[in-house]
């Protein structure tokens, strides 16, 4: 990971562009000097690709891979989708040990891990609380139902069973009745590994994935650093967009978690009620409200934002301090900025 140990602030530029509808409807794509984008909805966010290649043919092949595969990791993780993997194991295995496939072992195993180091801060089963929650219809769980279904939220009450198939596949059995799984917190890092690999099969060697928070940019951008920005968690008007922070990264996963991508405001308290869950309350995590994780592989980088942010500044600098080739950026609530040890922050 080539991590530049400046962080500097640049004025966003504008960049016009053409646009094109492909024959796949959802996907939007366009050229600018030389560079292809694409656009596209998949996991509930924004797909967004820019790559060079100088055959335009296999450039756009490149961004309908990455489209499609989005798509199929959706179908797989998504615990909406009745026939995924995961529904089907949160249907299931809390009555019997489900075989799972290599992929959902990996997840999962991915997953157990930050949860150990963490300290449970990052727990895949918070989902048993956070089912509860329905941002768009500003709908939470009763402090009753929060307090009862918390015993769920454990981590180490998912048993996995390394005799699966071919000595590969694992079953996993859920050790609590009320047991949810929700790989919301790593699935899209995960998808953008993917991406960028299938990128590579392709020949790209400079190349940008985005799918909502969860980026991760192939070499530079032909001669300078891909720019990466953190957005502003609390724009003076819903209108502005523009990052407080970019960073000029090559060959790099970047996450971000906010407070601000799902949340509502509770009527009686005025508190923001977000979608990152804190394992230990069964409420959403309180102290910073944007945390950038920089790390080689979205399959770090994503779960590690979502910990941090829930462990706040103090143990979350210490938890990445700790991790070899892994950075972060950290705006607490008060509007703070803090760095890791591997960044130098810009000149107050
Ligand atoms: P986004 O999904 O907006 O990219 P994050 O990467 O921060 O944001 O992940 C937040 C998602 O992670 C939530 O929508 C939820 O699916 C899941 N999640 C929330 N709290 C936790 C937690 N404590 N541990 C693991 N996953 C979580
Ligand atoms: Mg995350």
């Amino acid at each position: 990971m080539v991590v530049f140990s400046r962080v500097i602030c640049l004025l966003f530029s504008l960049c016009f562009f053409q646009s094109v509808i492909a024959a796949d409807a959802q996907l939007k794509t366009w050229e600018h000097e030389g560079w292809l984008y694409g656009e596209a909805e998949s996991m509930g966010t924004r797909i967004a690709v820019t790559l060079w290649h100088k055959d335009k043919t296999v450039a756009m092949q490149g961004i309908e891979a990455v489209v499609a595969e989005m798509q199929r990791i959706d179908q797989h993780f998504s615990p909406w989708i009745e026939s995924s993997e995961l529904a089907q194991l949160n249907a299931h295995a809390a009555k019997q040990a489900v075989e799972i496939s290599p992929e959902m072992s990996l997840l999962i195993n991915k997953s157990q891990w930050v949860s150990r180091i963490s300290e449970g801060a990052f727990d895949i089963t918070f989902a048993s609380v956070g089912w509860h929650y329905d941002y768009r219809e500003k709908r939470q769980p009763s402090d009753a139902q929060r307090k009862a279904l918390l015993p769920a939220i454990n981590y180490s009450l998912l048993q996995l069973d390394e005799t699966g198939k071919n000595g590969k596949n694992k079953k996993l059995r859920y050790g609590h009745p009320n047991i949810r799984v929700d790989l919301g917190g790593i699935a899209k890092g995960y998808a953008v590994d993917n991406a960028i690999k299938i990128l590579q099969q392709l020949g790209v060697q400079n190349a940008m994935v985005s799918a909502g928070g969860d980026s991760r940019v192939l070499g530079d951008k032909r001669g300078r650093p891909w720019l990466v920005g953190i957005k502003n968690p609390r724009p003076p008007t819903d209108a502005a967009t523009e990052p407080v922070i970019y960073l000029p990264l090559e060959n790099t996963a970047v996450s971000t978690s906010g407070d601000y991508e799902r949340y509502f405001f509770d009527e009686e308290t005025g508190k923001r009620v977000h979608h990152i869950i804190n394992p230990k309350t069964g409420a959403s995590a309180q102290g910073v409200i944007s945390v950038t994780v920089l790390a080689d592989h979205g399959l770090d980088a994503d779960p590690l934002s979502t910990a941090v942010f829930v462990l706040g500044v103090e143990k979350g600098l210490n938890l990445v301090n700790g991790l070899q080739g892994v950075d972060c950026v950290i705006i607490d609530a008060d509007g703070k900025v803090h760095y890791s040890a591997g960044l130098t922050p810009p000149e107050q």
